[in-house]
């Protein structure tokens, strides 16, 4: 019998000189595109069999799944959106109207780490969790990792997110080894670990990373670059494809920094950056049919270089959670549709979440981008601030109130030249006008295990 329990792929090892870890990474776009309609199919006949909630859907559209048979066909269907998502998960505890696999089928649930209100779970099977892996290991190979590495965790490895458990998993199934500490281990004890152990890669958080190298000259009494770290694994946040945040990184661990981009409800992660670093390849175009959707036309966009829109999601081959058409509010722009390192799946860079964005006197404002312009005014900042929305929704007639930490080796009565630079070059880079109070350092909590949070509801009490 067949029924082994295996953790890490069979072949493993023996992929780490390979171009990428498969090879449908590299295949021409008409192959991908015959192999993604065939999947579109099987996955049509999987969910008219096995899925309530996109029967009902497909019918209250008047669309049958057996006419589902190219990618342009999806655009018959409507999309499904999170709220959806989030009354199906309530209508019904705890995988949702939406779950299309037997309960007995499942081994394993994961949250998405979701800002407002209780988090999204999403159930897999065996199959799925292999999918899983599948994917996340084409994403860590194309950023560096190789089977025998070590890397540090620095994701938070609790509270079920997927930078958690299934980070961990992929890597054992790459055939790379985990250092399990996680961002929930706090700085101290991630460092004492790294400095024990030596692993070749880290992958965490961006602003994380950043905060980590800047803490080990204090507890370990070296500089993070004399670590032996060569390979930076980021993603979970903007700022790994951010210039200013990549070189600070690089920078302070002496290390090679590439993204990666997934979501909860389709995977870990499924778009990579490679060696080149000129935006995140689709790696995954065997378990994901991407669409790229022009919010402002409302129309389906072609991926072209300058391309840029929200990212719509299929999962293909997918049982306990399927998405068909599934809104990400990922807003990204293409940057490519060839690379030197043979990978021929779309490149990109996400901006910022649609949900984020703000909209300030009719200019789009991603607070990851008002991050990045602070972080380069380092060290007069100490890269530290927070955007005040202290207005319903995203959309603001009025002025965006943003405070700043003051660098940490910057005096008080250097406030009002501060204030003014910065306030000129936000206006510069991202058109808008910003009203900015500069505060000490350490006002603000440091990034640690969970995401940080930009944006505040009301100006909060100063010291
Ligand atoms: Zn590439």
């Amino acid at each position: 019998m067949d029924t082994a329990i295996r953790y890490r792929r069979a072949d493993a090892l023996a992929k780490a000189s390979d171009a990428s870890w498969h090879e449908v990474e590299r295949a021409p776009q008409e192959k991908v595109r015959a192999l993604q309609q065939e999947k579109l199919v099987a996955q049509m006949a999987y969910l008219k069999q096995n899925s309530p909630f996109y029967q009902q859907k497909f019918a209250a559209a008047g669309v049958d799944f057996d006419d589902i048979k190219t990618i342009e066909h999806l655009q018959k269907l409507p999309y499904t959106v999170k709220s959806e998502v989030r009354e199906s998960l309530a209508a019904a505890p705890p995988f949702g109207l939406h779950r299309a696999a037997p309960m007995s089928d499942i081994i394993q649930m994961q949250a998405s780490s979701g800002t407002t209100g209780s988090p999204s779970y999403v159930a897999l099977t065996e199959p799925d969790c292999e999918m899983w892996h599948e994917m996340s290991a084409r994403c860590f190979f194309a950023n560096g990792i190789r089977p025998g590495d070590m890397a540090l965790h620095a994701f938070s490895m609790a509270k079920g997110f997927v930078g958690g458990i299934p980070v961990l998993q992929s890597l054992q199934y790459m055939g790379a080894i985990d250092v399990p500490v996680g961002a929930d281990g706090g700085v101290d004890r991630l460092l004492r670990a790294l400095a024990d152990t030596r692993p070749r890669c880290i992958v965490g958080a961006p602003n994380f990373v950043i905060h980590l190298a800047e803490k080990a000259p204090e507890i370990l009494g070296m500089d993070a670059s004399e670590l032996g770290v060569e390979r930076l694994i980021v993603g979970g946040e903007p700022g790994g494809g951010i210039p200013v945040i990549r070189e600070r990184m690089e920078a302070l661990w002496g290390a090679k920094c590439c993204e990666m981009l997934g979501g909860t409800d389709l995977g870990m992660a499924y778009w990579a950056e490679c060696d080149e670093q000129s935006g995140m390849h689709m790696v995954s175009m065997d378990y994901i049919i991407t669409e790229l959707l022009d919010p402002e036309s409302g129309e389906i966009i072609p991926f072209e270089t300058g391309a840029k829109g929200e990212m719509i999601y299929t999962a293909l081959g997918r049982q306990a959670s399927p998405m068909v058409r599934f809104r990400s509010g990922d807003y990204i722009e293409v940057l490519g549709m060839s690379c030197g390192c043979g990978r021929t799946g779309a490149k990109i860079r996400c901006t910022g979440r649609t949900d984020d964005m703000l909209i300030v006197r009719g200019v789009n404002v991603f607070p990851s981008a008002i991050n990045s312009v602070v972080r380069e005014l380092v060290p007069d900042t100490n890269g530290i601030m927070r955007i005040v929305a202290d207005f319903d929704g995203h959309t603001t007639q009025g002025v965006l109130k943003v405070i700043v930490e003051r660098g940490t080796e910057r005096a008080a009565d250097q406030d009002a030249y501060l204030k003014s630079l910065i306030e000129t070059r936000l206006r510069n880079a991202l058109v808008f006008k910003a009203d900015v109070t500069i505060v000490a350092p350490d006002t603000f909590e440091k990034p640690g295990a969970a995401k940080v949070a930009f944006v505040l509801r009301e100006f909060p009490d100063l010291p």
